[in-house]
């Protein structure tokens, strides 16, 4: 049991460096913060985290899964259009895909056609859906030419929507100079409700600025190419 969780630890462990460079953080001491959302489109969720957004005029990374954007491409271009940049999460977030090189190439290859056939742009930033980052699914990503991105989780049981304030309050001690910080605009390929993540960003940006945060995209903060 204790092996399994080591081996769990070191493969999908947000921080765990051990299987290879898997960037959480950018290497800067300023108040400086990438959001990060996951698992969309989803809609009317992103549409409306993308007006929180406007409103306050904070740029955001989307790390969009392929099948998600190919339901909703008119959002995948308003990301785009709005500021914001796209990354690849992947074809189709299914957990069997990960399990053997092929399957997990195909994800990422796919992944990046979807989402340049939507927007005309061919994501570089790759995040492994799970963060699930064994050997060989690094080594597709390097072979890829993309960089491989995590962060930190937000708030562990947003899973779940637990109320606003508390994904909010959940944020902010999560909060460091230079985090990458993970949000989930979607459930996987699935969809579903994200009324609580939306309507606890705005309120976490305001509370970020007062403590002196501004915020930037993951290719800045990490000082990567985000396109081909
Ligand atoms: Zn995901």
């Amino acid at each position: 049991m204790a092996l399994l969780a080591l081996a769990y630890r070191l493969g999908f462990g947000a921080s765990s460096q051990v299987c290879g460079p898997f960037p959480y953080r950018g290497p800067t001491s300023e108040r400086v913060i990438a959001l990060t959302f996951d698992d969309g489109p989803n809609e009317p969720w992103t549409s409306r985290l993308l007006d929180v957004l406007a409103r306050r005029d904070v740029p955001a990374t989307f790390f969009q899964v392929g099948r998600c954007a190919q339901r909703h491409p008119d959002v995948t271009r308003r990301v785009l259009a709005e500021g914001h940049v796209l990354g690849n999460h992947s074809l189709s977030h299914a957990f069997h895909r990960y399990l053997t090189q092929p399957g997990q190439d195909e994800e990422v290859r796919r992944g990046q056609e979807a989402l340049h056939d939507i927007s005309g742009v061919a994501p570089l930033l790759y995040r492994p859906p799970w963060l699930c980052h064994p050997p060989w699914v690094l080594r597709g990503v390097a072979r890829s030419g993309s960089s491989p991105v995590s962060g930190t989780f937000a708030a562990p049981l947003e899973v779940l929507q637990p109320a606003a304030h508390r994904l909010t309050d959940a944020a902010l001690d999560r909060a460091r100079p230079g985090a990458v910080l993970i949000l989930h605009d979607g459930r996987e390929a699935r969809g579903g409700d994200r009324s609580q993540t939306v309507a606890a960003v705005g309120p976490l940006v305001d509370r970020l600025r007062t403590h002196g945060y501004r915020f930037t995209t993951v290719d800045r903060l990490l000082g990567v190419r985000p396109y081909l």
